[in-house]
Formats: C-alpha cells, structure tokens, sequence
C-alpha cells in the first residue's frame, strides 16, 4: 500500500535497523523501544490489522518468525512478551500488522 509506512520500510523507501529477513516476513528494530529489546515483526504483505487478516499461513508464520527473532536475540529462556496491539484502543498507531518482541527486562502484568 503506497501510502503506508511499513510497505515503505519493506521497500526500502525508508531506513530500518533490519534483525531478520525472508521472503514473506521482515524484522527491524522499533525507533523509540520500551525494553532493553523491542523488534517488530511484520508480513511484507500489506494488513492492516489483526481485523482483517485471515489467512492461517500468514499468521502462524508472523508468530513463528517473531518466535525465531526472540530465540536469535537471546530472549528465549529469560522470556520475552509478543503483542499485536489492535486498532487506536488497544495503541495501534501504524495500521500494518506487527509483533512486537519485547524483552530483556521484566514484565509487568496486567499491561497498561
Ligand atoms: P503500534 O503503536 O503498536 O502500532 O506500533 C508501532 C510501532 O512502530 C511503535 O512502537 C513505533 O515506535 C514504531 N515505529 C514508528 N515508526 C518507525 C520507524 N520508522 N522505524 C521503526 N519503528 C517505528
Ligand atoms: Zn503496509
């Protein structure tokens, strides 16, 4: 989609701190992080949000890469926390699915 800013980092029409590739997904590092280790994962495929995806492959792979990106930063023992906030309510702000994978601190519970 032309117009949003995550079709633009898949394009590599704006820059991106790049963690892990390949052919469908793509993880880069957030630009104003809220742990120690806070990586988006994201489909190169344009969804907007949880809404409206509904292809099973996709998001079984979206987790399963956010999954590898938190075993390849080292987060796997210690645990890590993957959230998909959906629409304004729950703090989306870029209206292109992504995990977050946040870690390297303790989390708190319920999140805010
Ligand atoms: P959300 O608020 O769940 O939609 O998450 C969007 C995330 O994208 C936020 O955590 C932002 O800090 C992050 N973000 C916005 N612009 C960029 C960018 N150019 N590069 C990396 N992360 C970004
Ligand atoms: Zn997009």
């Amino acid at each position: 989609m032309s117009d949003c800013l995550f079709c633009k980092i898949v394009a590599g029409e704006i820059p991106c701190t790049k963690v892990k590739e390949d052919d469908d997904y793509l993880a880069f590092r957030d630009i104003s992080p809220q742990a120690p280790t806070h990586v988006l994962a994201i489909p190169k495929q344009h969804v907007p949000s949880l809404n409206e995806a509904d292809d099973d492959a996709m998001l079984g792979g979206l987790v399963l890469f956010a999954r590898d990106v938190a075993v390849e930063e080292g987060l796997a023992e210690d645990g890590y926390r993957v959230v998909l906030n959906t629409m304004a309510g729950a703090g989306q702000t870029v209206f292109h699915i992504h995990a977050h994978v946040l870690g390297g601190r303790a989390m708190g519970w319920p999140p805010g």
